[in-house]
């Protein structure tokens, strides 16, 4: 089955969507935390990355982590900073950053194609499609529920040095 990242219902012409094997999956979701974690400054950035790493198969099953562009936690004030972080954790994902915290040795070519069609997703996006109460809803603090869905104070992995999400650390959890 597999999970597939796509662009928004209205602009999935202008990129091919993007389909991994659970496997590979994995990967790509992992290579990116890591990169973010590094290179996160601002607390949306970190945000980000929490989001990204809460696709953790491991935890939510196996084949149900895809996503179109629009699902992330993009907010209106902020894209187009948030976009060139993005940019810069695809491109650090490229260079290996940080892969040596990883327990296996990634399919260098495999990965870095499909973080290159990632990119290209990301660069199409276009403002016009974000919906900030994705982001609202998703950052939400639930009153009567003491597990928000970011933890508190952006808390990260000490093994890692990873940004946890509400499932812990996606690489603890696969066995990095
Ligand atoms: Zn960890």
């Amino acid at each position: 089955m597999g999970n597939q990242i796509s662009m928004p219902n209205d602009s999935d012409h202008l990129v091919e969507a993007l389909h991994m094997s659970n496997g590979l999956t994995s990967v790509f979701i992992e290579v990116l935390a890591m990169s973010g974690s590094i290179l996160a400054n601002t607390n949306r950035e970190k945000e980000i990355i929490i989001w990204l790493a809460q696709r953790d198969q491991s935890v939510v099953g196996i084949g149900t982590v895809g996503f179109q562009i629009d699902d992330m936690p993009w907010t209106l004030d902020t894209f187009d900073r948030e976009r060139k972080f993005m940019m810069r954790t695809i491109s650090g994902a490229m260079d290996g950053l940080g892969w040596e915290r990883l327990s296996y040795e990634p399919h260098k070519e495999r990965i870095i194609e499909c973080l290159n069609q990632f990119r290209l997703m990301i660069n199409a996006f276009d403002k016009e499609s974000i919906d900030l109460n994705i982001y609202l809803e998703w950052s939400e603090i639930e009153e009567d529920d003491d597990r928000s869905t970011i933890p508190i104070g952006y808390p990260k992995c000490e093994k890692h040095d990873i940004y946890l999400s509400c499932h812990g650390c996606i690489l603890c959890n696969n066995g990095s």
